[in-house]
């Protein structure tokens, strides 16, 4: 199938490559395998994968340099899989560029979930490739009415076309970065939680009442610190992203 998404597994270990290979294969992605970073970075370079499992301990480059390398020219969803547990570890990987992270031993139901629920954001509509029957991108946002153009600050964001434009020029941002971005312009004055925002990259309902760790809410904190790095926003007179102590993030006040 020409228009099945693009899944790529980068890892040295064989028993694990195969296991994550299956679990993206039962998915409908067509999967390839890398065992070395560059290798890794070469693949996704040629095949534009949609998802990327990224190994952190790979025999050649670590998988923090394989993320950032592979963010220079890529948007997929990159999840890190990790044997190591300090959290630092993840925070790293999620600084550099990495969507989300499991630890191994994982359950392969959990990887399949994260998934699903970052594909079911389109990508941009540069790649029609990626619109599919049911995304919002194919029919222009319309099953989503609700979402739609926001203007604040300078900045436009339009969900149907998946852009960002600060004072004129194009943002690359990644898809974590563009939805957190879209749930505070969603929200206006109205303080986002933490928890609120992890559920919302689950694509979870903000009242399910689901656990969430105190990693999940310190993996936002990362994904809002390069999304106000790759907007050129201050903490301190933040013209979009405001933070509110201890509780969470809100859109910065409109300039008059
Ligand atoms: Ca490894």
């Amino acid at each position: 199938m020409s228009d099945a998404r693009v899944g790529l597994v980068i890892e040295d270990d064989h028993d694990i490559r195969e296991l994550v290979r299956t679990v993206l294969s039962q998915a409908g992605f067509d999967v390839s395998v890398a065992s070395s970073g560059a290798e890794g970075v070469l693949v996704a370079k040629t095949l534009n994968p949609d998802v990327i499992t990224l190994d952190l301990g790979l025999p050649d480059i670590d998988g923090f340099e394989v993320s950032r390398q592979i963010r220079e020219f890529s948007d997929a969803y990159i999840v890190m899989l990790t044997a190591r547990t300090e959290e630092l570890d993840t925070l790293i990987g999620l600084e550099s560029g990495a969507d989300d992270y499991l630890t191994k031993p994982f359950r392969p139901r959990e990887l399949r979930a994260r998934i699903a629920a970052m594909m079911r954001r389109p990508r941009s509509v540069a790649d029609p490739a990626d619109a599919m029957p049911g995304d919002a991108a194919a029919d222009g946002g319309a099953a989503h009415p609700e979402r739609g153009n926001f203007s604040h600050n300078g900045l436009e964001l339009s969900y149907a076309s998946r852009t960002v434009v600060v004072d004129g020029k194009e943002m690359n941002l990644t898809r974590t970065e563009f939805e957190l971005l879209h749930a505070l312009l969603e929200a206006g004055r109205t303080v986002r939680t933490k928890s609120d925002l992890v559920r919302r990259l689950r694509d979870e309902d903000y009242d399910v009442g689901s656990y969430i760790s105190e990693a999940d809410e310190r993996s936002v904190e990362v994904h809002m610190g390069n999304l106000r790095k790759k907007l050129g926003d201050s903490p301190q007179k933040p013209r979009w992203l405001q933070t509110v102590r201890g509780v969470g993030y809100r859109l910065a006040p409109g300039e008059h």
